[in-house]
C-alpha cells in the first residue's frame, strides 16, 4: 500500500512538473502536440520511444530555428533532448553540437542538473541555449568545437567500425586491415601490421573469429584537422591537396583502397578511415594487379567514399579517458614487479590501468586455491593456469588489450646470477616477495652490479600499515639501512615482539593476516605514490608509511609502537631513512 501510494506520489509530481512547464512556455512560445502529418514528431519520437514531443519554434537573431523537444516521463529529474527540424538541419549542417539524428547538444546530463522547481524556465534556458550554440556555429566561431568533434561527426555517417588495438607504425606506411566473418565489438574489420597480431590478440581475448580476408590499408598523417567531411572522390582529392599535397604522392603509388588517416593534437591523437570503391579504369583492365589509387579517384570524381568508424582500443584513448598520465608510463618504458602475491599483483593492475604497458614479471610460486581471496586472479585462474607470474599476464592482458608482459616463473636470485640483464630496460624495479633475505641481496646488486632505483613493499600483520620504501641507488640510505642488527624493521608500525604469524591447521603454510580491504587501500595508495616517485625519481631514498586500522589491530590485543601512538588511523608519513655507519653499501655515502 505504502509502496503504490509513494509511487503515484512521485508520478502525480512529474505530470505536474511537465504541465507547469508546458504552461509556462506557451506564455512564450506557441507549444504544438503530436501531428500524424509530420514526419519530424515521428522522427524524434522513434529515438525517445516513451517520451512526450512537443514542436516550438524559437527565433533567434539570424533565424528561427524549429525545435522538438522529446520530454522524458521522468522530467525534470531526466534532461529533455532537442531537435532542429528536417528543413532547419539540412539549411545549416553540419554544425558544431548538432548530430546526424539532429540532435543539439545543450548540455552534459552528467553535469549538470535541471532547476526542479522552475520547470518551465529550465527548458526555456535549454532553447536559449541551444540557439546560441546554433548561431554560433552557423557564424563559425566554433571551429574549435567543430575540430574536437571531428571524430564524431566522421563517425555519425560511417556505415562500417574496424578495431585499432595495438601500435601502429608511424605514417605515412602501409598496414593490413583484416575482415571477421562475424562482428567482435560490433566491428566487423581490424586494422593493424600482422596477421599473427590479429591471431596473439582474438586467443588473449579467449574468442574465436574466422579472418575472411586481408587488404592493404594507407597510413597517413595529416598536420591538422579538414575544416569540412569529405563525401566523395574529389573531396579526398581536394582535401589532400589542401592540406597536405605531400600525401598524394603516397596515393599515387598506392594500389589499395581503404586509407587510414591520424591527426597529432598534440595531447591525444584522431583517427579515422574511409574506403574507396574500385571501379574498372580504362587501360588497366586487362593488366593484373590493382590501380593505382589516385589514378581512381581522379576518373571517378563523384564515386561516394565509404566512412569507417575507428574503434580505438589503444592505450592512449583507454587511459588518457580515465586520468592524465603526466609523464608517468611512456610508450617503452618498463615496470619489473618481482613477487605476483596478493600485493604484487593487484598493484599490477592497478598500474596497468593507471598507463603501464610493459611489464616484467617474477615469480616461482604456483597460484593455489588458498590465495584467491586477496589475489587479483581468481579460483579460475587456480585451475588453467599453473604460475602466479602466468596467472597476473592473463588477466591483465585480458583486461586491457595493449598490455605486454614477460613472465619469469624463476627464483630472484638464480635471476640475478644468471639472468641480469632481465632488468636492464626497467624503469623502476618493485619487490613484493615479503622474502627479507632476497630483498636484502637485491638490494646490494641494484646498488653495485646495476644501477638500479628499486621500490620495496610490504603490509605489516592485520594490516595495521604498509610501507613504500624507495631506495635510491646514488645516496645512502638503502633497504639495509632500514633495519637493525636482528632483522628487526626500525621503523615498524606494530611493536617489537609480538608473533603474528598464523599457521593453517593440518597443513605447512604460515601466513601473515590481513583482509582484503587493508589490502586494497595500501596498494591504492602505494600505486600513487609509486606513479609519483616514476613521474619525479626523488633525489634521496624515502620511506612512505601508510597507517592502517589501528583501533581494530588493537582490539584484538596486540600493541602499537610508541613512535605512531599520536598518528591518525588511515595516514600517510615520509621520512628519509639514514644512512647507517654499520651500513657496508652506504657508510661511506654519508
Ligand atoms: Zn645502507
Amino acid at each position: 500500500m505504502m509502496q503504490d501510494r509513494h509511487d503515484n506520489e512521485l508520478a502525480a509530481f512529474y505530470r505536474e512538473a511537465i504541465a507547469r512547464a508546458r504552461a509556462y512556455l506557451n506564455g512564450i512560445y506557441p507549444v504544438e502536440n503530436f501531428r500524424e502529418s509530420d514526419k519530424d514528431f515521428h522522427h524524434v519520437l522513434n529515438q525517445n520511444k516513451s517520451s512526450s514531443v512537443w514542436r516550438i519554434t524559437a527565433i533567434g537573431k539570424l533565424r528561427t530555428f524549429t525545435f522538438y523537444i522529446a520530454i522524458p516521463q521522468t522530467f525534470p529529474d531526466s534532461f529533455p533532448k532537442l531537435y532542429l527540424s528536417e528543413i532547419d538541419y539540412a539549411e545549416i549542417s553540419p554544425i558544431p553540437h548538432v548530430d546526424r539524428n539532429r540532435f543539439v547538444c545543450t548540455r552534459n546530463p552528467d553535469t549538470v542538473v535541471l532547476n526542479d522547481g522552475q520547470p518551465g524556465e529550465a527548458i526555456e534556458k535549454l532553447l536559449k541555449v541551444a540557439v546560441n550554440i546554433l548561431e554560433a556555429g552557423m557564424q563559425g566561431e566554433m571551429k574549435k568545437d567543430f575540430e574536437e568533434e571531428y571524430i564524431a561527426y566522421w563517425n555519425d555517417e560511417s556505415e562500417l567500425k574496424a578495431i585499432v588495438f595495438s601500435d601502429l607504425p608511424a605514417p605515412p606506411a602501409r598496414i593490413l586491415m583484416y575482415a571477421f566473418a562475424e562482428p567482435l565489438l560490433d566491428a566487423s574489420y581490424l586494422i593493424t601490421t600482422s596477421n599473427p597480431i590479429v591471431i596473439s590478440w582474438l586467443q588473449r581475448l579467449g574468442v574465436e573469429r574466422h579472418i575472411s580476408s586481408e587488404e592493404k590499408v594507407l597510413f597517413l598523417q595529416l598536420p591538422k584537422v579538414p575544416e569540412s567531411l569529405p563525401k566523395t572522390n574529389r573531396d579526398i582529392l581536394t582535401l589532400f591537396a589542401h592540406l597536405d599535397p605531400a600525401s598524394l604522392s603516397a596515393l599515387d603509388s598506392f594500389r589499395g583502397n581503404t586509407v587510414l588517416a591520424s591527426i597529432d593534437r598534440g595531447d591525444q591523437f584522431m583517427l579515422f578511415a574511409w574506403a574507396h570503391l574500385l571501379l574498372p579504369l580504362k587501360g588497366f583492365r586487362r593488366k593484373k594487379g590493382k590501380i593505382p589509387l589516385k589514378l581512381s579517384m581522379r576518373q571517378f570524381p563523384d564515386e561516394k567514399i565509404i566512412r569507417f568508424n575507428i574503434k580505438r582500443l589503444d592505450r592512449d584513448r583507454l587511459i588518457r579517458r580515465a586520468i592524465d598520465m603526466g609523464t608517468f608510463g611512456q610508450e617503452h618504458d618498463s615496470i619489473t614487479i618481482v613477487g605476483c602475491g596478493s600485493v604484487g599483483s593487484n598493484l599490477a593492475m592497478l598500474l596497468a590501468k593507471s598507463g603501464t604497458k610493459n611489464f616484467i614479471l617474477i615469480d616461482e610460486e604456483t597460484l593455489v586455491e588458498e590465495n584467491v581471496a586477496r589475489h587479483l586472479c581468481g579460483i579460475h585462474d587456480v585451475v588453467t593456469t599453473k604460475s602466479k607470474a602466468e596467472a597476473v599476464k592473463k588477466t591483465l592482458e585480458k583486461h586491457l588489450p595493449f598490455i605486454k608482459c614477460d613472465i619469469h616463473q624463476k627464483n630472484i636470485l638464480d635471476m640475478l646470477i644468471h639472468e641480469p640483464q632481465t632488468f636492464n630496460n626497467s624503469k623502476a624495479i618493485i619487490f613484493a616477495t615479503a622474502n627479507m633475505a632476497a630483498e636484502r641481496r637485491a638490494n646490494d646488486f641494484f646498488h653495485t652490479q646495476i644501477i638500479k632505483p628499486v621500490i620495496y613493499l610490504w603490509l605489516e600483520p592485520y594490516g595495521v600499515a604498509g610501507h613504500v620504501l624507495f631506495v635510491s641507488p646514488e645516496h645512502g640510505g638503502c633497504y639495509r639501512c632500514c633495519f637493525d642488527f636482528n632483522g628487526g624493521f626500525l621503523f615498524s608500525v606494530s611493536a617489537p615482539g609480538q608473533e603474528f604469524n598464523r599457521r593453517e591447521a593440518g597443513c605447512q603454510t604460515t601466513f601473515l593476516p590481513y583482509g582484503a580491504a587493508d589490502l586494497g587501500m595500501f596498494c591504492s595508495i602505494t600505486c600513487k605514490i609509486i606513479i609519483e616517485i616514476l613521474c619525479k625519481i626523488p633525489a634521496r631514498s624515502t620511506l612512505y608509511t601508510w597507517i592502517g586500522d589501528k583501533n581494530q589491530f588493537e582490539s584484538n590485543g596486540f600493541k602499537i609502537s610508541g613512535d605512531y601512538a599520536a598518528h591518525d588511523n588511515y595516514s600517510i608519513h615520509v621520512r628519509n631513512p639514514v644512512p647507517q655507519v654499520m651500513c657496508e653499501l652506504c657508510k661511506t655515502k654519508h
